[in-house]
């Protein structure tokens, strides 16, 4: 089976992620390919250079996340461009490593950890969504506690996304990671021997 893994900023999804390889699962992780994929040498840095410029690379051939943050800020063209040549890219890159896992090792549960899920429409690519859910309150406390956020930004960063609660709303199963982390723990291990086989 492939599950894709999601929640809100701060909701815990590291956690459970970190619990799920604990547990025996293969997670691939998002923001790890992410970064991989626009490693010098890649094709997409290469097709971010080409569309936005060399000055968008450092002294040492690495991509300038910031400087390309301030071309894409605010223009959504320049910001569709970026994700038609990241997204492809990072979803190969993901298959990639989920296929050699399955090889590697049949019937593992494979886990794709990708904040926006729902957002980027990812969800009906698993057969089935895992959602860590928080309530509001507790994540805006998380959050803060985290960033060193005051509550303002963290409700801002929050309301950039699409509610818990809607995600909840979608999820075909829901970890609730209000409680302590032995009790999330208990969830998720107690969740991966309910899973049908694969
Ligand atoms: P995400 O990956 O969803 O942004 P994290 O896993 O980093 O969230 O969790 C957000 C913050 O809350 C972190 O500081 C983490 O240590 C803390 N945290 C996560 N789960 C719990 C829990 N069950 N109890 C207490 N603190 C938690």
């Amino acid at each position: 089976m492939r599950i894709g893994l999601t929640g809100g900023i701060a909701s815990g999804k590291s956690t459970v992620s970190r619990f799920l390889r604990e547990a025996g699962a293969f997670v691939s992780d998002a923001d790890e390919a992410a970064r991989k994929v626009v490693l010098p040498g890649t094709p997409a840095l290469d097709g971010i250079v080409a569309a936005f410029g060399r000055s968008l690379l450092l002294p040492d051939g690495m991509l300038d996340r910031a400087a390309l943050g301030r071309v894409v800020f605010g223009d959504p063209d320049k910001l569709r461009q970026l994700e038609s040549i990241l997204h492809p890219a990072i979803r190969g890159y993901m298959k990639d490593e989920m296929d050699r896992a399955e090889a590697e090792s049949p019937g593992r549960l494979i886990v794709a950890d990708i904040p926006l899920l729902y957002e980027t429409g990812q969800d009906k690519a698993y057969d089935g969504v895992l959602v860590v859910h928080v309530p509001h309150g507790l994540q805006v406390m998380r959050l803060m506690e985290r960033n060193g956020m005051d509550e303002a930004e963290a409700e801002r960063r929050i309301g950039l996304q699409m509610s818990l609660d809607e995600k909840k709303r979608r999820a075909d199963w829901v970890v609730d990671n209000s409680g302590s982390l032995e009790d999330t723990r208990t969830q998720i291990v107690r969740w991966m021997t309910e899973l049908p086989p694969a």
